[in-house]
C-alpha cells in the first residue's frame, strides 16, 4: 500500500498533514471563530418547516438567484451585485488559485494570515510569496510594493480584518497595493459583521478589485457560504472553475430563511462585539498577557509560556488556538474567540486558575 501511495500520490501533498480539527467534545469551543448563540425557537420552527419541504431529488438552482439576492441586500446594496458562490470562502480561494495556476504564476499575500491563502496555494501548484507583517503586524507597504513589483502576481489576498491577528490593516495601503497589482486582489473581509469599513464602495473604481465574504462568522458556519464580488468579466472566468451545483439545496433554502431573518443574527454579532470589548478589557488585567486590537470576533493575546497556557485551558475543558508556533511574530500567541458570557467567563476563569494569579 505505501508504494502505491508513493507511487500514485504527489510528494508535496504526501509531506502535508490533512487540516487539523482538534475534538471539542465536552469542552467550551472557542477555537474557529463561530457565532456562541443559539437561534431562537421561532427561527428553528421556521428554518425546519422549510427544509422539510424542499425537494432533494433535485439539483441545487443553479443560478441560486433568491439567494444571491438576500446576499446582495446583507451587504446593503440595492442591485443585486455579480457574484460567484463557494462551498465556504475556502471554496473561493481554491477557485482562485486553480483559475490563474499557470507555469510560473505567483500568488501573495502577507504572513501572519490565513492558512488556506499558502496551502491552496500550494495544492494548486503556484508559488506562494508571504509577505512579513511589521511585528504590531501592520502592513509594510514598502516591502508589500517591492514584492508586487519583484513577483507580477497574479494573484493577491488581504484578509481585513486580518486573521489570525484580528486588525484591520491601513486602508490607503490595501488601495495602494490595489492600485500597484498587475494581477487580481482579492480584499476577503469574512471578519466584516464585526468591523465598520468595508472596501465595497470601492468595488467598480479597480478592474482588479475582487471582495469575498462569508456566512461562517455571521452565525452560518455549518452552511457553507462564501461569496465574491467583483467585475463580471472576471468572476465570468472563476465561475468556469466552480463546480456544478456546489451549493447544496439545504444550504442555500437555510441561508435564504436565515437571511430574510438576518436582524436576529444582527442582535448576535452586536452582542459579540460588546463581549469582545468586556473580553480584551478583562485580559488586559491579566498581568502578563498583551491584547492585540481586534475588529473580528477573536482576541489575539501573548502570554509567557504559551503552550504551556493552552494545554493547561484544556485540561480545563476550555479550547482555544494556540498559534505560538505559527509564526515567529506569533511567538507565545493564542487566539479565543468571542464566547457567550459564560463562556467568556469560564475561560477568565481557567486562565487566571493556570497562570495562578487568581
Ligand atoms: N477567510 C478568513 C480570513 C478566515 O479566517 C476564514 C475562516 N477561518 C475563512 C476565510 C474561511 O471561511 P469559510 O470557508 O468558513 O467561509
Amino acid at each position: 500500500m505505501e508504494d502505491l501511495v508513493r507511487t500514485v500520490v504527489r510528494e508535496d501533498i504526501r509531506a502535508l498533514n490533512a487540516y487539523p480539527v482538534p475534538s471539542a467534545e465536552r469542552m467550551i469551543k472557542l477555537d474557529a471563530m463561530e457565532n456562541p448563540y443559539a437561534l431562537s425557537t421561532a427561527l428553528r420552527a421556521r428554518l425546519s418547516s422549510t427544509l422539510g419541504e424542499l425537494a432533494l431529488n433535485r439539483y441545487p438552482s443553479p443560478s441560486a438567484s433568491q439567494l444571491k439576492h438576500q446576499l446582495g441586500a446583507l451587504m446593503g446594496l440595492n442591485d443585486t451585485p455579480a457574484m460567484v458562490l463557494g462551498n465556504g470562502s475556502d471554496e473561493l480561494i481554491q477557485m482562485l488559485a486553480l483559475a490563474v495556476a499557470k507555469p510560473g504564476a505567483v500568488i501573495l499575500g502577507v504572513e501572519p494570515s490565513f492558512v488556506m491563502f499558502r496551502l491552496i496555494a500550494q495544492l494548486a501548484q503556484v508559488t506562494f510569496v508571504g509577505v512579513p507583517l511589521d511585528p504590531d503586524f501592520s502592513l509594510n507597504g514598502p516591502a508589500l510594493l517591492e514584492a508586487i513589483a519583484r513577483h507580477r502576481p497574479a494573484l493577491t489576498f488581504l484578509a481585513y480584518p486580518n486573521n489570525p491577528t484580528g486588525n484591520c490593516f491601513d486602508a490607503q495601503t490595501v488601495e495602494a497595493v490595489i492600485q500597484a497589482s498587475p494581477g487580481l486582489v482579492v480584499v476577503d473581509e469574512a471578519y466584516y459583521p464585526f468591523t465598520t469599513y468595508s472596501f465595497k464602495d470601492r468595488l467598480g473604481h479597480y478592474p482588479n478589485l475582487l471582495l469575498m465574504r462569508t456566512l461562517s462568522k455571521l452565525g452560518l458556519a455549518g452552511v457553507r457560504l462564501g461569496w465574491l464580488c467583483g467585475p463580471v468579466e472576471i468572476l465570468a472566468e472563476i465561475d468556469k472553475v466552480r463546480l456544478p451545483y456546489n451549493i447544496s439545496v439545504l444550504d442555500q433554502a437555510a441561508a435564504v430563511v436565515m437571511l430574510e431573518h438576518r436582524a436576529e443574527l444582527q442582535t448576535q454579532v452586536e452582542a459579540i462585539v460588546q463581549e469582545r470589548m468586556l473580553l480584551a478589557a478583562s485580559l488586559k488585567a491579566l498581568a502578563p498577557v498583551t491584547v492585540f486590537p481586534s475588529a473580528a470576533n477573536f482576541l489575539l493575546f501573548r502570554v509567557p509560556r504559551a503552550g504551556q497556557v493552552f494545554d493547561g485551558l484544556r485540561h480545563h475543558g476550555i479550547l482555544i488556538k494556540n498559534l505560538s508556533q505559527a509564526h515567529p511574530l506569533l511567538y507565545d500567541c493564542l487566539r479565543v474567540t468571542v464566547g457567550t458570557p459564560d463562556e467568556n467567563l469560564a475561560f477568565l476563569d481557567g486562565l487566571s486558575r493556570v497562570l495562578d494569579i487568581q
